[in-house]
């Protein structure tokens, strides 16, 4: 049986002290995400600033990360949020957790401000503080290439934060391999704080497995159904970008156009940025660790002598710069999305605070003066980009949209709040919010605030059979966008489903999100057994996802005092019908979506009045650390 304990690196930056130690909560709570959140709830006191020496960032692989399970890429990053006040944790992809591993460890915890720019180089046990001084300002390409240039090592894996993360930039990411982020939460910014640029690693070992032929063997069914099924032969096709991006092949899937208004764009101007019309410019497919879906684009683009170069363009960029802001120019498109890669910007927070920038300034709220001289008109390209390159800078007008959509409203004012996006104080770029019930759920509920990856279901998109609906979660109407029956229940399961996912370290991708016949927890607890040496069953398994969602929603209510209130969508949303479309005249009816939000509480033991946890499903899950935690923040339950 495996040691149950995780090998955790401990760097204060402010001291420059490197400490590695063991610790049994890295399997307590499966790793990655779980153990992020653990610390969080230990170690960041309440009333920490989000950019201080107090906060801390912890960056943590999951227990399968770096193994032979498909998709195994994944890395976890926790930090207080820097929108919300509240937790923010990401999921990472490429090769840095599998290389983490390799060298030994599990995760690294981060903690107060260094004097001068740094970077922390892993070389197996051989840990160490670099000088960054000549890395600072570059952008995350070329960091990563200096990087490995004078380490003489190529196969070295980095991540590290641009010049958005170093300005203090709140919709400023983390990203790993220069095509991956870890976004979410302003988690660049909060690095540029400290003065940490970039973390490089080298790994020469391997994954411990306790019965490693078990666990292949485990794999290889497991694969078996990811692979023979036909969301991951979409995937494997086209890319998140074929599926789900600006109408999808179908011209059909939701979007978000023009700061979400409508679902559904102009069939034309979808077709210019579809992923067919992107097929001439592609180079390549890449993927992430052991992943058999290669979702990922390389797409090389070439206009007047400026050659665009760029991996990994998912949906998310296309729905956040095309329809969002109306541009169907596919190269103004990548390019936007390429500058976010490079300057490590979040590309749902960029979306959301240039969308609402847009509709101020078409409806006469913001001029040019407010702009420097811009013209924020939907569609028009150009200056966008001019303005996505003064909020990596914070010049101009990108100074106040580098805080961030909600922040940015609160500056401007003039009523400009109610074309603010935002959930939790965090930008919206989203798909389907209007018209798929349990999908605009998810997003309210997320402990992160806003975004589909922590509780929004891919049942309602893939529109699955009602029997298997039944069959797997309970819910007949599961696949069936419009109904709010038993949507509850269904957000609440897959909160608990993909807080295990971000825990274990594997891409949602590969997991029962799209293809919901992997989504039976059996497939890990097995895993689990055969990895560890040690029996978790299912229940346990979901245990450890409902503390998860507790140590979060706890964190919440203690640094940010969020309540049910918070728990809602945009008011635009709940009382601005589609006009047009497949899903015209749907909206959020506020009576059945509070009837959700009641069923969605009950199913995980929440009260339904205040949202806030209760003491008797505290006790239930045996978490009288969390109990603790709200008396010595003067919290009664
Ligand atoms: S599905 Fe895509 S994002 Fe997920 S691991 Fe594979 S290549 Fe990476």
């Amino acid at each position: 049986m495996l040691e149950l304990k995780g090998k955790i690196i401990r760097v204060d930056l402010t001291t420059g002290k490197i400490n590695v130690f063991e610790t049994e909560h890295f399997y307590n709570f499966l790793g990655g995400r779980g153990y992020g959140d653990w610390v969080a709830l230990k170690e960041i006191p309440k009333n920490t600033e989000p950019l201080s020496e107090g906060n801390k960032v912890v960056i943590s692989t999951g227990c399968f990360t770096g193994t032979s399970l498909p998709g195994s890429s994944r890395i976890s990053l926790t930090t207080k949020n820097v929108l919300s006040g509240g937790i923010s944790y990401s999921s990472g992809g490429g090769n840095f957790g599998p290389e983490l591993k390799k060298a030994g460890f599990d995760a690294i915890i981060i903690e107060g401000k260094a004097l001068s720019p740094k970077y922390l180089y892993i070389n197996d046990s051989n840990i160490e503080l670099r000088d960054a001084s000549h890395l600072w300002g570059l952008t995350t390409w070329d960091t990563e290439d200096i990087i490995k240039k004078e380490l003489g090592d190529e196969s070295i894996k980095v991540l590290s934060i641009g010049p958005a993360g170093e300005n203090l930039v709140k919709v400023a990411c983390v990203m790993i391999d220069k095509a991956h982020a870890l976004a979410w939460g302003g988690s660049g910014a909060v690095l540029g704080y400290k003065m940490l640029k970039a973390i490089a690693v080298k790994g020469n070992g391997t994954v411990k497995i306790h019965d490693r032929n078990l666990f292949n063997d485990l794999v290889k069914s497991y694969s078996h159904v990811l692979l023979s099924s036909s969301a991951s032969a979409a995937l494997k096709k086209g890319g998140t970008h074929g599926m789900a991006g600006v109408g999808g092949w179908s011209g059909k899937v939701p979007t978000s156009v023009r700061n979400l208004q409508e679902e559904y764009w102009d069939s034309e101007k979808s077709k210019k940025v579809s992923e067919e019309a992107y097929k001439p410019y592609e180079i390549k497919r890449t993927n992430c660790y052991n992943c058999p879906l290669s979702c990922l684009h390389y797409y090389e683009m070439e206009r007047d002598g400026e050659i665009l170069s760029c991996e990994g363009m998912h949906a998310n960029s296309v729905r956040g710069f095309a329809s969002n802001w109306d541009i169907d120019d596919p190269f103004y498109v990548l390019k936007i999305h390429s500058l976010c890669n490079k300057h490590g910007l979040d590309v749902d927070g960029v979306s959301a605070s240039v969308a609402w920038a847009i509709e101020c300034f078409e409806e006469g709220i913001i001029d040019e003066k407010d702009t420097y001289g811009l013209k924020l008109k939907w569609g028009n390209a150009k200056d966008l980009v001019k303005l996505v390159e003064q909020i990596v800078y914070r010049e101009g007008f990108g100074d106040i949209l580098a805080e961030g959509v909600y922040n940015a409203s609160r500056i401007i004012g003039r009523d400009s709040y109610k074309y603010a996006m935002q959930i939790k104080g965090v930008g919206i770029n989203e798909q389907g919010v209007h018209s798929h019930k349990a999908w605009s759920l998810g997003i309210a509920t997320s402990t992160r605030g806003s975004g589909h990856l922590t509780g929004s279901p891919q049942t309602e998109n893939r529109q699955i059979p009602n029997e298997v609906g039944k069959w797997l979660f309970n819910c007949e109407e599961a696949g069936i966008p419009g109904s709010y029956k038993g949507k509850g229940k269904l957000v609440a399961w897959y909160e608990k489903y993909k807080a295990i996912i971000d825990s274990i370290g594997i891409c949602y991708f590969n997991a029962g999100w799209y293809e919901v016949a992997l989504a039976d927890i059996k497939h890990f607890t097995r895993m689990y057994k055969a990895f560890t040496g040690k029996t978790v069953t299912d229940e346990e398994l979901w245990t450890i996802a409902e503390r998860i969602i507790n140590m979060e929603r706890a964190f919440n209510t203690v640094h940010a005092g969020f309540t049910r209130k918070d728990d809602y969508l945009p008011s635009r949303v709940m009382e601005q019908p589609l006009t047009v479309g497949p899903f015209k005249g749907e909206y959020i009816d506020r009576e059945k979506f509070e009837k959700m939000l009641d069923e969605y509480y009950q199913a995980l033991g929440l009260c339904k009045e205040s949202g806030l946890q209760k003491r008797e499903t505290i006790e239930k899950l045996d978490m009288d650390y969390i109990i603790e935690y709200f008396e010595s923040n003067g919290i009664q339950i």
